[in-house]
């Protein structure tokens, strides 16, 4: 991609996207750290989404610290399913032991959970507030067809940007 510097423009900050550069706006200099999602990953959580509507998809996603590698779904066990999730017990328990193996190995961790919202929501709900714990896992939502990265920090939900490539 080539970016023409002529004709006044300067200075000004690029910020790419998904493949994309959008010139012209103005963003501070210190750019936040990127997350990204594999395109297994991304694919995974949206056909979660889709089998399990209108009830809500749940599940885990393994990787590092800065890249999700894999979404796997889980049982969503809730009593309500259609409005809440609740993943497997036993899936998490597995995925715990999992993660714990793989780490003297360097191998992905347990790094967040994902579900959808078949209300379209892109965003996390008022049950999504009052059941975070502050861990700084991710939380991928699933809404509308489109994916939203989420850190549950200890102050509340931040939104995180991510991209969609290869760790
Ligand atoms: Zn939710």
């Amino acid at each position: 991609m080539a970016i023409d510097y002529s004709g006044g423009l300067i200075p000004f900050y690029v910020r790419r996207e998904a493949g994309t550069a959008r010139a012209g706006i103005a963003l501070p200099p210190t750019m936040p750290e990127t997350y990204t999602l594999s395109p297994a990953a991304h694919a995974a959580i949206l056909h979660a989404a889709r089998q399990a509507a209108p009830r809500e998809a749940c599940g885990l996603l393994f990787g590092n610290a800065a890249h999700i590698e894999t979404a796997q779904p889980a049982a969503n066990v809730h009593g309500e399913p259609h409005r809440h999730f609740e993943i497997d017990p036993a899936a998490l328990i597995a995925a715990h032991k999992a993660a714990r193996a793989a780490r003297d190995s360097g191998g992905p961790q347990l790094v967040g959970y994902f579900h959808s919202h078949p209300n379209g929501l892109a965003r996390p709900s008022a049950t999504d507030a009052a059941s975070a714990s502050g861990d700084g896992r991710i939380w991928a939502i699933a809404a509308s067809g489109a994916v939203t990265l989420w850190r549950d920090a200890p102050s509340g939900f931040e939104a995180l940007s991510y991209q969609v490539k290869e760790g």
